[in-house]
């Protein structure tokens, strides 16, 4: 069973429940997203699309659009979703850079995307959040029955573009079998089974939300509150209802900020993970002290999927991400000597699985570039490895400072801030100096009520040597983030970039 529609939902129970939207209060079975997929891949067959060809989808979320993710499954083709933040101008790039046959839009975006369209020759077809769009319409004519195209285990299922913080975007080729293998492991790892409810409030464009979150829904046939975005209020309100919840740090951290997060709120859950960012060691135990629960992070990638992920019953260590999943490898070597590092040290985190991706579409030169001979993906992540094995992430090798020919880590400085009373959160960057060649600046979000500036000077003096101290420290009211939570460090270099050079 090479296809992952089958492999994801063969067996299910069609009367079960799969999701109930908060927006509508509607509550689908495992058979009514089966069905509607099935329409979906009936519409896509008349449209032409064939196996292997590239649907591009940048839809609001809705169960509808799972069911554009399965349809594509059915068919064979590759599922391309896109951020629905992405710009005309983005949008014609994915569109020609994946040489889609399909574009499928929120209805309303039509008139903004008819001429790139046109232009690319790709058809266009839309699907609203409110069962609205001309897939709707159309899948209203046809058959819910489809056989599922034959597939091998290597063929590619999605394409994901990677964020592309430091050039353009890159499409992440994903196959059958990396799909499969990592949700599996998840499911055990986790203890995923058809009594759990997720609290599902990620974007569906995005590895987290479509491939650990709903993939392991659905491998494991438990049901999910599926809510088109977090919101606190919503959290509060379904929490009660939800065994589980997959979600980045800013959430857990919004959550926090809310009196009404507390252990009665969360008495039915079992699991809270967390990812895609760094969870703050202070997040991670505030929130054990007022829910009783300590959250689970995970670490992955667009590339990847899930590498590790902190145990479920063994001991939860804050500040890591845990060990490497069961099926994965991990070593971590040092940039310069390619060795592998000794216990304790920083170097550059290799993976090789069944997890990981076969390559950049359409740029043999990049993919080649970031494996090694012996097949590790290098994911640009530096790590360290305690005597236990778990892993610490430490910042992307991109945002390492060179500060006077010193190698300075940010993730260092940051705990170290973050430690000091009144800072909530804060970001190390390195930005041009005429001396140093890089300076070391810390950008603070501090609660001026509580905030001394004077114990962040001790905290510094004492604990850092000179060259790793901020050069400058600024207080922002908040730092910039794309919506996976993650702090955008090319942003605030760009922002910072004269601070030095031009006084
Ligand atoms: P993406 O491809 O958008 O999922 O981003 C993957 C990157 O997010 C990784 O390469 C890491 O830099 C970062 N990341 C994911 N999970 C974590 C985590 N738990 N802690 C720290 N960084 C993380």
């Amino acid at each position: 069973m090479a296809n992952l529609f089958d492999s994801l939902l063969g067996d299910v129970d069609p009367s079960s429940t799969f999701a109930v939207v908060e927006t509508d209060g509607a509550a689908w079975t495992y058979g009514s997203i089966i069905a509607e997929s099935g329409r979906f891949a009936n519409v896509l067959n008349d449209l032409d699309v064939q196996p292997g060809d590239r649907v591009v989808a940048q839809v609001p979320k809705s169960l509808d659009s799972i069911a554009l993710y399965l349809a594509c499954l059915r068919l064979g083709a590759i599922f391309v979703p896109l951020n629905t933040a992405y710009t005309l101008h983005e949008v014609d790039y994915f569109i020609s850079d994946s040489a889609a046959v399909l574009f499928v839009c929120d209805p309303a975006c039509l008139s903004r995307y008819a001429s790139v369209m046109q232009k690319n020759k790709v058809g266009l077809e839309t699907l609203g959040a409110e069962k609205d769009g001309t897939l709707i319409k159309k899948a209203a004519q046809v058959s819910e029955y489809f056989a599922s195209a034959d597939r091998q285990t290597h063929d590619i299922v999605a394409i994901l573009y990677t964020s592309g913080t430091t050039g353009r975007s890159k499409g992440a080729m994903l196959t059958h079998a990396n799909l499969l293998s990592n949700a599996s492991t998840l499911v055990k790892l986790w203890r995923f089974s058809d009594r759990d409810v997720l609290f599902h409030a990620l974007p569906i464009f995005h590895t987290h939300g479509l491939f650990v979150a709903t993939n392991v829904v659905m491998l494991s046939a438990s049901s999910m509150i599926y809510v088109p975005k977090f919101t606190v209020d919503a959290a509060i309100e379904f929490l009660p209802q939800c065994t589980t919840m997959m979600g980045v740090p800013t959430y857990y951290t919004r959550l926090l900020n809310d009196r009404r997060l507390d252990a009665e709120c969360v008495r039915n859950m079992r699991l809270f993970v967390s990812g895609s960012a760094p969870l703050l060691k202070e997040t991670l135990l505030r929130f054990e002290q007022r829910t009783g629960h300590r959250i689970l992070e995970r670490y992955g990638m667009t590339e990847t999927n899930m590498i590790a992920s902190n145990p479920y019953d063994g001991e939860r260590k804050a500040g890591t991400v845990g060990c490497p999943l069961p099926d994965v490898d991990v070593r971590i070597r040092d940039a310069h000597t390619g060795l592998e590092v000794s216990t304790g040290d920083v170097g550059i985190l290799e993976v090789k699985g069944p997890n990981v991706f076969c390559g950049y579409w359409n740029n043999p030169v990049k993919t080649a570039e970031e494996f090694r001979q012996d097949g590790y993906f290098m994911t640009g992540d530096l790590a360290c490895k305690d005597n236990e094995g778990y892993i610490e992430i430490v910042g992307r090798s991109k945002d390492v400072i060179v500060s006077g020919g010193l190698n300075v880590y940010p993730k260092e400085i940051e705990t170290l801030l973050n430690s000091v009373e009144g800072v909530q959160e804060s970001a190390v960057i390195g930005v041009p100096h005429p001396d140093f060649g890089e300076a070391v600046v810390g950008l603070l979000v501090v609660s001026r009520a509580i905030f001394c500036s004077d114990a962040l000077s001790v905290e510094i003096q004492g604990k850092l040597a000179g060259y790793k101290r901020p050069k400058k420290l600024l207080m922002i009211p908040e730092l910039p983030r794309n919506s996976m939570g993650k702090v955008l460090k090319v942003q605030l270099r760009e922002q910072y970039h004269d601070l030095f050079t031009n006084s």
